[in-house]
């Protein structure tokens, strides 16, 4: 992570990071590509050590603990690699990398819903 950037490096770095709608968060990526999170499948995809088991990863989180309209009150950077968001429901301990960010929107280029 010294030094070069490559064309694979930029995948993960965001350019542009912002809210749209109270429902969405969107991420534009060193490749060009643009991101729409639905911000509660977000909170829901939230891998800290209260969501999900450190040891057993077994997932911690009830879905249905979580508030319809739960969504993101403050989005802190971590370093360079990852954004911290603190939730309207008042979670706050959740880290999401650029890495986890762009293989989730990989995954369902719709978003998480
Ligand atoms: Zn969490």
């Amino acid at each position: 992570m010294v030094g070069r950037m490559s064309s694979e490096d930029s995948r993960t770095i965001p350019t542009q990071i912002q809210q749209s709608g109270s429902r969405a968060l969107s991420i534009r990526w060193g490749d060009d590509v643009e991101s729409v999170f639905d911000v509660r499948a977000l909170r829901l995809a939230c891998a800290c050590a209260v969501c999900v088991d450190e040891w057993t990863g077994e997932y911690k989180l009830d879905p249905a603990a979580v508030p319809e309209d739960v969504h993101p009150i403050q989005i802190t950077s971590v370093g360079r690699y990852a954004i911290g968001i603190g939730w309207s429901d008042g979670h706050d301990t959740g880290i999401y990398s650029f890495e986890r960010l762009r293989s989730l929107a990989d995954r369902d280029p719709s978003g998480l819903g």
